[in-house]
C-alpha cells in the first residue's frame, strides 16, 4: 500500500484531471513534471467569496457575491461598447459588464427572470454599481459551486487561473497517506500536522493565515526541506572525514622562496589561515575547506601558498575558474611568483589549439606540469594528471552546489580540495550552504588604508561622468565602465558594450578598448594584458570582469544600468578597484526605469562596503534568493523554505541532524524526504564519484 502511495507523487502530471497534452507541456517548462512538483507549487494568496452583501450594501473594490434576479439586456452592438446585463434584489439594482463576451453565450449563462449568484469584484460606473467580468457566475442551486474562499496560484501563461484552480482541487483530492519518517516527539514538540495534512491546509487554505510562512503547515514542510538539505551534507561531511589520506610530506623552504617574490608580508589572519591548511595537508585525513572572504581580502595568495605546499610534498595541483580572463590572470600572477623555482605552471583552455591542448595533457600525464589552471574545461575525462594532490577552485559559488561536490569527488582520496568564496553567507545559511567542510574565514582586509567611494548618479548626467573620467585619466588613473548583457534576444547581446564603446571613443579617442565573453581568447588576453600594461585607460566590458580581476592601477568603476544587477554582483563588480595603493570610486550610473528596490539597492551600496552586512541586507530586501549565488549557476537550495522567515528551523534541523549522526541512527526512512526535494541526485554524485 504504502509503495503505491508514493508512487503516486512520482507520477507524471498528465495523470491528474484536467491536464491534457497541451497544458501539461506548458507545466513541464516550469519544471512541474511529477505530482511532487505541481503540489510544491503552493498557492500565494486567497479569494474570500464569503462576503454576500445585498445590492444596497456594496462596497467599492471589495469582491463580493451576489444573489440577483437578471432583468434586463443591453447590447450596443457597437465594437468597444461592452455587453451589459441589468440585475437586482429587493435593495437595489446592479450592472454585469462583459467585454469581449458574445451575447449568445451571455443569455444562456444569464437567462432573463432567473436567480442568479455572481461573484467579482464591486467598481463603479456613472454612479451604478457595476461588476466587471465577473470571475463566478452560476444559478442558485449550484451555489456551492463558488467555492467561499479560493486559493490564488501564480499564473501561468496559457492556463486559465480557473483551470489552475480546478486543477489543484483535483490533485489535492488524490493525495493519499504516506507514513511519518519524523519522531513523533518532534512532531508533537513542535505542533506539527503530518506531512499530507500539511499540505492540504497550504493548497485549501481556510484563511490568509493558514498561508503565511509561519504557519504550522509551511513551517512543517519547509523543515523537511532544510532538514533534508542537512541531511545530506551531513551525509558527505561524515563520509569525507572517514576518507584516509597519504599526509602530504613538505618543508617551508619553497613557500619562503614565493613569499620573498612578494611584494608584500601576509596579514595576521592570512597566516592563520595558510597554517590552518598546512595542518590539514599534514593530516591523514582528506582536506575539504572553504576559504570565504570578502572581495579583495587576499585570498589568492593563501591558495597559491597552499598549492606550493602540496608541489613540494610530490603532488600536482589544479585550479579551476569560472572564467578564461581570471585563469590567465592567476596563470601571470603563478609565474611572476614562481621565478628562480623549477614549478612549472601552465594553463588549459578551450581557446588553445588541439595540438597544443594534447602538448599540455601529455605533460600533466607524466607530470612535467606541476601546477595547471583553467576552467571547467580542466575536469573533462582527457585530462588526466599523473598525481594530482589539490584541487582549488576559485569562485566556487559560480559553479554551483552539485558541480562543487562533483568535483570534490573527482580527484580520490589523496587529493585535497580548497574551494574559495567571494560571497559572505549569513550564519543561518552557513551549515545547510557548507555543511559538508570546514570553512576558513578571512575577515581583515589587507588595504585598511584605502576605501572605496560609491556615488550614484543619473543617466541624465553622462556628460558630467565624462568630463570627470577625462580629469582622473589626466591624473594616471584608469577605468573600468560596465554595461549589462540584454538577454532577451541573443543577436543583440553585445551592442551595449559595443554601442558605448563607439561613442565614449570619440571622447578618449586612442585610450578605448571593449572586451565581452564572446570574443576570441586571444583578443580577450591581449585586452586585458593591454589594459594592465596602462597601453589604454578605459575599458568597456560586460560582466566578464566580475569576478577576480586584479588590476590595482584601476581606480574607478562606472557601472551604467546599476538598477539591473543585483547586490552581491554590484559589490563583486566594485571589488575590482581600490586594490592598490589608492582609494577607489564606483559610479553607480541609473536609468529613469529604477524601480524602489533598487534605488534601496544603490543607497545600501553607498552605506557600506561590507560584503557580510551587504548580504544580510540583500536577504532582507528579496528574500532568499541570490546571496549565494546560485541563481546564475541555475539551482536554488530551496523552494520552499525562507531563511529570512525560518532561522529557527535550521537551528532545529541541526539539533535533528545532529541526534541521528551523534547517536548513529539509521537515515534511511528519510530517503523518501530526500527524494522529495531531489537531493537524492546529490547522493548519487557521492555515491557513484
Ligand atoms: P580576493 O580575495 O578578492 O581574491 P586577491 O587575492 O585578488 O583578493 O587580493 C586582492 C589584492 O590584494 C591583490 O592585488 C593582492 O596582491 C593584494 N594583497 C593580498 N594580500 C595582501 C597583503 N597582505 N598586503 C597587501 N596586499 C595584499
Ligand atoms: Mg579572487
Amino acid at each position: 500500500m504504502q509503495e503505491k502511495n508514493i508512487n503516486f507523487f512520482f507520477n507524471p502530471i498528465n495523470k491528474v484531471k484536467g491536464i491534457g497534452p497541451k497544458i501539461q507541456k506548458i507545466l513541464n517548462t516550469k519544471k512541474i513534471e511529477t505530482n511532487i512538483d505541481l503540489i510544491f507549487n503552493f498557492p500565494f494568496g486567497l479569494i474570500d467569496r464569503t462576503h454576500c452583501p445585498k445590492l444596497n450594501n456594496l462596497e467599492v473594490g471589495k469582491i463580493s457575491t451576489i444573489f440577483v434576479k437578471v432583468k434586463k439586456y443591453n447590447f450596443p452592438r457597437i465594437k468597444r461598447l461592452p455587453n451589459t446585463v441589468q440585475c437586482y434584489d429587493d435593495t437595489g439594482e446592479i450592472n454585469i459588464v462583459f467585454f469581449n463576451s458574445r451575447e449568445n453565450y451571455i443569455k444562456e449563462i444569464l437567462p432573463l427572470n432567473s436567480e442568479i449568484v455572481i461573484s467579482g469584484k464591486i467598481n463603479i460606473y456613472k454612479n451604478k454599481f457595476q461588476i466587471t467580468n465577473p470571475d463566478y457566475v452560476t444559478s442558485v442551486s449550484n451555489e456551492e459551486k463558488i467555492a467561499k474562499i479560493m486559493p490564488t496560484y501564480s499564473s501561468i501563461k496559457g492556463v486559465s487561473n480557473k483551470t489552475i484552480n480546478k486543477i489543484y482541487e483535483n490533485i489535492v483530492s488524490t493525495i493519499p497517506d504516506i507514513d511519518e519518517w519524523h519522531r513523533d516527539e518532534l512532531i508533537k514538540k513542535s505542533k506539527w500536522l503530518n506531512f499530507k495534512e500539511s499540505l492540504i491546509d497550504l493548497h485549501l487554505p481556510k484563511n490568509v493565515e493558514q498561508l503565511s510562512k509561519n504557519s504550522k503547515a509551511y513551517e512543517r514542510i519547509s523543515f523537511d526541506e532544510i532538514f533534508s538539505n542537512l541531511l545530506i551534507f551531513t551525509q558527505i561531511k561524515k563520509k569525507n572525514s572517514s576518507i584516509y589520506k597519504k599526509p602530504k610530506n613538505f618543508t617551508d623552504n619553497l613557500k619562503l622562496k614565493i613569499l620573498s617574490n612578494l611584494n608584500f608580508n601576509l596579514t595576521e589572519n592570512q597566516k592563520e589561515i595558510v597554517f590552518e591548511i598546512e595542518k590539514d595537508l599534514k593530516s591523514e585525513k582528506k582536506m575539504i575547506r572553504l576559504l570565504q572572504g570578502d572581495v579583495g581580502s587576499g585570498k589568492t595568495i593563501i591558495s597559491i601558498l597552499s598549492a606550493v605546499n602540496v608541489i613540494s610534498s610530490g603532488f600536482q595541483v589544479a585550479l579551476m575558474c569560472p572564467t578564461e580572463i581570471l585563469a590567465n590572470q592567476h596563470l601571470n600572477l603563478v609565474k611572476k611568483l614562481f621565478k628562480g623555482t623549477e614549478i612549472l605552471a601552465d594553463i588549459l583552455s578551450n581557446g588553445i589549439k588541439k595540438k597544443e591542448q594534447n602538448e599540455i595533457k601529455n605533460k600533466l600525464k607524466n607530470g612535467e606540469i606541476n601546477f595547471l589552471i583553467g576552467t571547467h574545461s580542466l575536469f573533462q575525462d582527457t585530462v588526466l594528471f599523473k598525481n594530482l594532490g589539490l584541487i582549488i577552485i576559485d569562485e566556487q559559488h559560480k559553479f554551483g552546489v552539485r558541480q562543487r561536490i562533483a568535483l570534490s569527488e573527482k580527484g580520490g582520496k589523496n587529493c585535497e580540495v580548497l574551494l574559495m568564496s567571494a560571497t559572505p553567507i549569513p550564519r543561518t545559511l552557513m551549515l545547510s550552504t557548507y555543511g559538508d567542510m570546514d570553512v576558513s574565514s578571512l575577515n581583515e582586509k589587507p588595504f585598511t588604508k584605502t576605501k572605496i567611494i560609491t556615488n550614484v548618479i543619473s543617466e541624465s548626467k553622462i556628460k558630467d561622468l565624462i568630463n570627470l573620467i577625462k580629469e582622473k585619466i589626466k591624473k594616471g588613473d584608469q577605468i573600468y565602465w560596465i554595461c549589462p548583457l540584454i538577454e532577451e534576444s541573443k543577436k543583440i547581446k553585445l551592442t551595449p558594450v559595443v554601442e558605448r564603446y563607439e561613442f565614449l571613443k570619440n571622447y578618449f579617442p586612442d585610450n578605448t578598448g571593449f572586451i565581452h565573453g564572446n570574443l576570441k581568447n586571444e583578443d580577450k588576453n591581449k585586452i586585458m594584458s593591454d589594459f594592465l600594461n596602462k597601453k589604454f585607460s578605459l575599458l568597456i566590458s560586460t560582466t566578464v570582469i566580475e569576478v577576480g580581476v586584479d588590476n590595482q592601477n584601476a581606480n574607478t568603476i562606472v557601472i551604467e544600468n546599476a538598477e539591473r544587477f543585483g547586490l552581491a554582483q554590484l559589490h563583486q563588480l566594485r571589488g575590482r578597484v581600490g586594490r592598490g595603493n589608492l582609494d577607489g570610486e564606483c559610479i553607480l550610473m541609473y536609468s529613469k526605469s529604477i524601480s524602489e528596490n533598487g534605488k534601496k539597492r544603490m543607497k545600501i551600496l553607498k552605506e557600506s562596503n561590507d560584503g557580510f552586512y551587504i548580504s544580510e541586507q540583500d536577504l532582507k530586501l528579496r528574500g532568499f534568493g541570490d546571496i549565494i549565488g546560485y541563481k546564475q549557476s541555475g539551482e536554488k537550495d530551496f523552494v520552499i523554505a525562507d531563511p529570512t522567515y525560518h532561522s529557527h528551523l535550521f537551528e532545529l534541523a541541526k539539533t535533528e541532524t545532529d541526534y541521528y549522526f551523534n547517536n548513529n541512527l539509521p537515515i534511511d526512512k528519510f530517503n523518501l524526504l530526500l527524494k522529495f526535494f531531489k537531493k537524492d541526485k546529490i547522493l548519487n554524485i557521492i555515491d557513484t564519484g
